[in-house]
C-alpha cells in the first residue's frame, strides 16, 4: 500500500510518500510560502528533482501542484493518484482523550476544531490539510497522528498546573506536551537497540530541533515532558524562551506591551536568538563562540544548562534510567552541544566518550564510555515514518 504523509502548516504543505509495509520512501516534497507572491514547490523522488516557482494562492492549489509533481511522467513517482491507499496527517493537539493515532471521522474533526483554541497556529492548518485530502482522495482512509497522544499517559501530578482546579475542569488548562510522535519513535527505537521490550525501558528522550522538548519515559510511556499547554514551555529553543517567571509578563503588560507583542517576543524573538542577538541556529552560534563571541557562548551555555537541569529532574522522576537519547537537528548533529549538556554528570554514572561523541553525526550511535552506568544514544528521529506506520496499520485493519 502506498501511504502519503502530510504535515500542513499555515503556509506550507510537507509530504512524504511511502511504500508500506516495508517503509521505502518514494517521494518527499514541500510546497511553501502559500498565499505569498513568491511561492515555491519542490519534490525529490529518488534522484529525480522538480522545482517550481509560481504564486500558489491556497492549500487547495498547493495540493493540486503536489499531485502534478507526484504524477509527473518524467520526474514524478507514481502514474496516478489512485495508487495511494491511505493518508496520514500530523495534528498538533488532540486533547487528553486521544491516546493514539485514529481514523478521521466527523467526531474527530470536531475534537481537532475544539482544540484549535489551545493550538491556534497549528490545529487549523492541520485541518485544512485533512479537508483538502478528503476532497482530493475521496473514500480512502485518512488517519490523524497527534503530537499530544504519546504524552496522554502522564499522571496528573505531572500534567496539572497549580492553578485553581476549576481551570482544568472548565478550561482544560493543563500540560499536554508535544513532539509526541518523535519521543515515541526514539523511545521505541532505543528499546530495540538496547534489546529490551518496548514497555521495558526507562529513558530520558531529548528532541532538540527548531523546537526543543524532553520527555521522561517510564516503562516505555511518557510520564512527564517539558512542553506544556503550548510548545512555549520548558527548554530554551531557537527563538522561544521556554520556562520563565510568568510575572515577567505582568511586568511587561504594566509597561505597555500588548498581548500580540508579548506573544511574538516570547515565541519569535527570544531563546538562542534573543540572548545572542546573533542567530537562532546552533551551528552559527558554535562558529561564533569558537571565534570568541561571548554572547554566542552565553546563549549556548544557557541552552545546555536548561537541558542539564531537566536531566537531573527526570533522573529523580524515573529513579534513574537506562538511557539518555538525543534526537532532532541539534541532538543528532551537535556533538559539542551534547558534550556541554552532559559535562560534570559522571558522579551520576553518565559518562560521555569524546571520540564516540565526535563521530556520531546524523546517525545512530552509542556515545557513552564502557564504564558509564547510563547509555547515551544518538537516534535520528523520523516522525514521518512513524505516521506512515500508524496509517498503514489502521488503514489495513492491523491497528485499531
Ligand atoms: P525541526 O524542528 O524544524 O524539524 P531540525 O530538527 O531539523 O528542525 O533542527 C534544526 C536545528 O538543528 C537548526 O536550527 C540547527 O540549530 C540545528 N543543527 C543542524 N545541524 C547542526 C549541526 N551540525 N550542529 C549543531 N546544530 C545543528
Amino acid at each position: 500500500m502506498k501511504v502519503l504523509v502530510f504535515n500542513c502548516g499555515s503556509s506550507s504543505i510537507k509530504y512524504k510518500l511511502y511504500d508500506m509495509p516495508d517503509g521505502t520512501l518514494i517521494a518527499a516534497g514541500l510546497v511553501q510560502r502559500i498565499g505569498e507572491e513568491a511561492s515555491e514547490a519542490k519534490q525529490k523522488a529518488g534522484t529525480k528533482e522538480i522545482r517550481m516557482q509560481k504564486r500558489i494562492g491556497s492549500h487547495a492549489e498547493g495540493m493540486n501542484i503536489m499531485s502534478v509533481m507526484l504524477t509527473d511522467p518524467e520526474k514524478g513517482a507514481i502514474q496516478s493518484m489512485s495508487e495511494i491507499g491511505a493518508c496520514g496527517h500530523r495534528v498538533v493537539n488532540g486533547g487528553e482523550k486521544i491516546t493514539g493515532s485514529v481514523k478521521i471521522d466527523q467526531q474527530l474533526i470536531h475534537i481537532i476544531e475544539h482544540y484549535s483554541e489551545l493550538a491556534p497556529l497549528h490545529n487549523p492548518p492541520n485541518l485544512v490539510g485533512i479537508r483538502e485530502a478528503q476532497k482530493m482522495f475521496g473514500d480512502i482512509p485518512q488517519i490523524a497522528c497527534f503530537d499530544t497522544a504519546f504524552h496522554t499517559t502522564m499522571p496528573e501530578t505531572a500534567y496539572l498546573y497549580a492553578l485553581p482546579y476549576w481551570m482544568y475542569e472548565k478550561l482544560r488548562i493543563r500540560r499536554y506536551g508535544f513532539h509526541g510522535t518523535s519521543h515515541r519513535y526514539i523511545a521505541r527505537r532505543a528499546a530495540q537497540l538496547l534489546q529490551k521490550e518496548k514497555y521495558g525501558v526507562n529513558l530520558i528522550t531529548c528532541h532538540l530541533g527548531n523546537g526543543c522538548s524532553m520527555a521522561a519515559v517510564r516503562n516505555g510511556r511518557s510520564v512527564d515532558t517539558t512542553m506544556g499547554l503550548t510548545p512555549l514551555e520548558g527548554l530554551v529553543m531557537g527563538t522561544r524562551t521556554g520556562d520563565i517567571d510568568p510575572a515577567i509578563i505582568f511586568h511587561l503588560v504594566r509597561k505597555g506591551y500588548k498581548p500580540e507583542e508579548l506573544d511574538s517576543l516570547l515565541n519569535k524573538k527570544s531563546g538562542l536568538l534573543g540572548i545572542s542577538e546573533i542567530s537562532n541556529d546552533v551551528r552559527n552560534l558554535e562558529e561564533k563562540a569558537a571565534s570568541g563571541s561571548k554572547r554566542a557562548q552565553l546563549a549556548l551555555s544557557i541552552f545546555a544548562y536548561r537541558i542539564k537541569k531537566y536531566i537531573g529532574a527526570y533522573l529523580a522522576v524515573l529513579n534513574g534510567c537506562d538511557g539518555i537519547i538525543f534526537a532532532g537537528g541539534i541532538g543528532e548533529n551537535g556533538a559539542p552541544m551534547r558534550a556541554r549538556i552532559l559535562e560534570g554528570m559522571e558522579f551520576l554514572g553518565i559518562k560521555i566518550d569524546p571520540e564516540k561523541n565526535r563521530a556520531a553525526v546524523g546517525k545512530e550511535a552509542e556515545i557513552q564510555t564502557s564504564d558509564s552506568k547510563i547509555k547515551i544514544m544518538v537516534i535520528p528521529t523520523d516522525e514521518e515514518i512513524a505516521i506512515a506506520r500508524d496509517t498503514f496499520e489502521i488503514a489495513s485493519g492491523i491497528g485499531k
